[in-house]
């Protein structure tokens, strides 16, 4: 039975509580569209068995009218978030063949609600990359053009909403890594606020700056797995306790005459390297913002530079200490090759880390060491508290900074694997909000001649998921 391709949750329920079809059908059919589209790479493995379980489950609970709120959610995972009894990698041959003892929050909160998790999905090593070449298991690619990139390094996540593989899934954001993936694929990707969303069981990278968010074709379910994962955790210390809004309702019953103050940066508007396609379609969306009665006004802001290289300093140097871990004694790869303890670090760190991963945990140690840590890592902090009070003061006058997600639309797999610096660059517009730990969410603004999808960029102030929704959905409609 092939069913059509559904954009959103609420048709799918609606046609599961008419009887068209089953959850049982619903994964089947999600299972072969899988299988056909595996040139994709989205998939690093289904997890058919646990999948069927829990739709027959999910089955029962429907005839019974005891069935959550993502009843009929066939959802994919990105690979470093863990799921009791599964494997979990994060895409890096350190992890290889490595099953999780318990599910992250997300996952469980999912679970409760009756979602269905289809599989986990390729990414960057460790979440390192933006454009998910990183893979130890292969480059994901975009369904739109398979010669490009979907972005990183949640890219598995993207295509397999892009391609229509599960409704939706979750990615993990600590640079851009939801956002650039969802501008890349003509999806919408929301980062949410540092804390709203526990990171317990989210494989660590950065841990000051990466928060677990969805991917969906539509603001509604954006909103309704939002505010599903979102919430306190005594898990995570750092997940924070403020209530979690209904999102979901308001943005069904959304205002339609609230008008909005947006601010954009102009520096962002005028940078050298953005595309003049992408500039232009920007341009337009602020004159119809303004023709529907919002306020758009031109902000300075003049730390751009500044802020992909603080990026780059503490997140390594945060990845260099979290990754100290896999030290091929605790848990994950162990080289054959070694005859000693020191030989076991080094072979097995050396074999089983990719080299982006190796070149971070490098750079990481650098700018922690001793005689640098003033010059790099002390003063980079310096720097992220100076982006985040202004950024915050933007916020004293306006709701949202609106920006360009990406400079372009995607580029070709191996373009720029090359040059780390040029791909470093990728994050230029998406690193302010994990430096200052605001929400986030790219949502599809237009394409390239070359057929390819960008996004926009939409930025609020933290914990204010509610505003940005209701924008958000506001602005999908509006022409
Ligand atoms: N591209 C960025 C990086 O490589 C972002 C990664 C991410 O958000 N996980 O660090």
């Amino acid at each position: 039975m092939q069913l059509k391709e559904y954009k959103a949750l609420s048709e799918i329920q609606e046609d599961l509580n008419q009887g068209h079809f089953s959850c049982e059908q619903l994964v089947n059919n999600y299972l072969k569209k899988i299988e056909e589209s595996s040139s994709l790479n989205a998939f690093l493995e289904i997890f058919d068995e646990s999948a069927i379980e829990q739709a027959r489950l999910v089955d029962r609970k429907l005839s019974n009218k005891s069935a959550g709120r993502l009843a009929g959610m066939v959802i994919g995972i990105k690979d470093n978030i863990v799921y009791k009894g599964h494997k979990v990698s994060a895409s890096s041959k350190m992890l290889e063949n490595f099953e999780s003892l318990f599910s992250a929050t997300v996952v469980d909160r999912l679970i409760a609600e009756d979602a269905i998790i289809v599989g986990r999905l390729n990414c960057d090593e460790f979440a390192m990359g933006s454009s998910t070449e990183n893979s130890a298991f292969g480059v994901t690619k975009n369904a739109q053009d398979q010669s490009y990139v979907p972005g990183g390094s949640s890219g598995g996540s993207a295509v397999a909403v892009q391609a229509g593989l599960c409704l939706a899934s979750l990615g993990s954001d600590t640079g851009g890594s939801i956002r650039q993936p969802a501008s890349y694929c003509g999806i919408i990707g929301l980062k949410p606020t540092y804390g709203r969303v526990s990171r317990n069981g989210l494989i660590a990278f950065a841990s000051s700056f990466d928060q677990i968010g969805p991917f969906a074709n539509s603001v509604e379910d954006i909103a309704l797995l939002t505010e599903i994962i979102s919430g306190h955790d005594s898990m995570d210390s750092t997940s924070s306790n403020k209530e979690v809004p209904e999102f979901y309702k308001s943005v069904k019953n959304l205002d339609r005459t609230k008008k909005y103050r947006i601010a954009y940066i102009k520096d962002c508007l005028d940078h050298p390297g953005l595309n003049t396609e992408v500039k232009a379609a920007v341009n337009r969306q602020i004159e119809l913002l303004k023709q529907n009665g919002h306020s758009v006004e031109p902000i300075s802001y003049p730390f751009l530079d500044f802020m992909v290289p603080a990026y780059y300093i503490l997140t390594t140097a945060e990845a260099s200490s979290n990754l100290a871990r896999y030290d091929g004694v605790h848990f994950g790869y162990r080289s054959p090759n070694a005859k000693n303890l020191e030989e076991t670090y080094v072979y097995s760190r050396s074999e089983a880390f990719g080299t982006e991963v190796k070149r971070r945990i490098m750079l990481g140690t650098y700018v922690l060491s001793a005689g640098y840590y003033d010059a790099y890592y002390g003063k980079a902090q310096k720097v992220r508290r100076i982006l985040r009070d202004k950024t915050n003061q933007i916020f004293d006058d306006f709701d949202f900074i609106l920006s360009p997600t990406t400079t372009n639309s995607a580029f070709k797999i191996g373009q720029k694997s090359n040059d780390p610096i040029e791909m470093y660059l990728e994050d230029i517009f998406t690193v302010q909000a994990n430096l200052v730990g605001t929400p986030a969410i790219s949502l599809p603004l237009g394409r390239t001649a070359n057929n390819m999808p960008f996004g926009l960029q939409l930025m609020a102030r933290s914990f204010e998921e509610q505003n940005l929704l209701n924008f958000s959905a506001l602005l999908m409609n509006m022409n």
